[in-house]
């Protein structure tokens, strides 16, 4: 069976897509909350289930379409993928019966490429834009709340239906998107960064530091917390464990944007990395920019490198033996380096900025030849979170588009612990993928030309976003 076979029986099947489409017009696609009741209540009215819990998604097959394999960076060609209750349900060779199965809404993916979803690994979504001069601002954690809904759909527009924030987020967020309370990527949060007194999280609450960017605070105490000694560490640790994160940040090195904690600075000592390490035994994942302290972090236990532009290459060579990630992120310190986002940081802080330009390009490639596993994140804060996609223009300079896809996708499941549940299309995995009309092994800048390439972007099987006549949107992201 050829796409042409099937492109020629399709004309036969109106009449029952109609039928089907009927039927499902009574679920998720016309679903409504309800608003309005009458006294007296019935009196087994359910007063426990959220009212904005939305019925089972409609069982959705993609018929014809080309899968994308980021595995084996190959296409299987005209394919039937099937989606039910927000998981793939079935992925096997088209056959032109396909396009006719009674229960399933069936959509002609004829000449267009099935992506999984995009990761980010490295987000800050609770530091939104919109505020004066684009800087960092204390804000109410009632408004940081609410502009994050503005920020958490627009990631999911640009196609990333996994983030990971590494700085402010909590549970609520994580459950939010879950419940489609607030449409959203599938969210992974640690609460706020650890940081020592002086250190890259340490917003000078009690001195007269000036409030950093960049993986740290936004001076309300809720994106850092400043701790010393064992003792500490392991009281904030387990903190953060009773409230729920799915990992834990710290800094271990200085920042590009806080001119007092010098970028080689060694924070931390590995007794206070290991000690948190110990107490939490789940990933902890460092700020980091230089290998002394990245060996640190390594020898105290942590499972990830944040940034890591300018770690050697015996540093790299450890952390492939040892299975750190490592997770760069170059569109921040590009944007930092020029207008309008440069005043966003000192001006002595411009001379840091250019050597971790240059070492991310350098440290990016080694750490993929040596075997590294590789993240795609972005670092993206405040008015930059618009400018996300560019992030893989940039590793195009120094990495084969391939590559960079698995970063942006296997690589990034593999930092949360969900293999083969997220970033990848086969049986069992979460239905988050993407529609495109171009071959992302070929070209992954296709991304960030959203309006072009992108047909549609499905989510736990819901339809946030379609170009495409007969693909209906479920949860509009306005
Ligand atoms: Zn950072
Ligand atoms: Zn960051």
């Amino acid at each position: 069976m050829t796409s042409n076979d099937i492109t020629s029986t399709l004309g036969s099947f109106e009449l029952v897509d109609e039928a089907i489409s009927k039927e499902s017009d009574k679920s998720a696609y016309n679903w409504q909350p309800t608003h309005w009741l009458k006294f007296p209540v019935p009196e087994n009215y359910d007063l426990s289930t959220p009212p904005w819990i939305r019925p089972e998604q409609v069982p959705l097959s993609f018929v014809g379409i080309n899968v994308v394999d980021v595995e084996n960076s190959k296409i299987l060609p005209s394919m039937t993928v099937k989606l039910k209750n927000g998981k793939i349900e079935s992925i096997s060779k088209s056959v032109a019966s396909h396009m006719q199965e009674k229960g399933w809404e069936s959509i002609n993916g004829q000449g267009l490429f099935l992506s999984p979803g995009l990761i980010d690994v490295h987000t800050h979504f609770t530091a939104s834009p919109g505020q004066p001069n684009g800087q960092l601002v204390p804000s109410s954690e009632t408004q940081t709340a609410l502009a994050a809904t503005h920020v958490l759909k627009g990631m999911l527009w640009r196609g990333f239906t996994t983030v990971r924030d590494v700085g402010g987020a909590n549970r609520h967020y994580k459950n939010a998107t879950e419940q489609w309370l607030i449409p959203g990527p599938r969210i992974f949060q640690g609460g706020p960064v650890m940081s020592q007194t002086g250190g890259h999280g340490d917003d000078g609450a009690d001195s007269d530091k000036p409030i950093t960017g960049c993986c740290s605070s936004n001076g309300t105490g809720r994106d850092s917390v400043v701790v010393d000694g064992v003792e500490e560490c392991t009281r904030a640790a387990r903190k953060m464990m009773r409230a729920g994160a799915d990992h834990i940040k710290i800094c271990s090195s200085g920042g590009v944007a806080s001119p007092t904690d010098k970028l080689d600075s060694e924070q931390f000592t590995v007794a206070e990395i290991k000690a948190i390490c110990d107490v939490v035994r789940m990933m902890v994942t460092a700020h980091c920019f230089t290998s002394p302290a990245a060996r640190n972090a390594i020898e105290g236990g942590i499972g990830g490198i944040e940034h890591g532009h300018l770690l050697d290459e015996d540093t790299l060579k450890l952390m492939a033996k040892k299975n750190i990630h490592l997770t760069p992120t170059l569109i921040v310190q590009e944007l930092l380096s020029k207008p309008p986002y440069e005043s966003m940081i000192p001006i002595q802080s411009r001379e840091k900025l250019k050597l971790v330009i240059n070492g991310g390009y350098k440290v990016i490639k080694k750490a993929h030849e040596l075997g590294v596993n590789i993240g795609f994140g972005t670092d993206c804060f405040n008015s930059m979170q618009n400018v996300q996609l560019s992030e893989f223009d940039l590793r195009k300079k120094v990495l084969n588009d391939d590559v960079i896809l698995k970063q942006a996708t296997i690589n990034g499941a593999k930092i949360l612990g969900m293999q083969g549940k997220i970033g990848i299309i086969q049986e069992g995995a979460f239905a988050d993928l993407l529609l495109l009309s171009a071959n992302p092994l070929e070209d992954v800048s296709i991304f960030n030309e959203p309006h072009k390439f992108v047909k549609g972007i499905v989510k736990d099987g819901r339809v946030v976003r379609s170009e495409l006549r007969d693909l209906r949107v479920e949860v509009p992201l306005v």
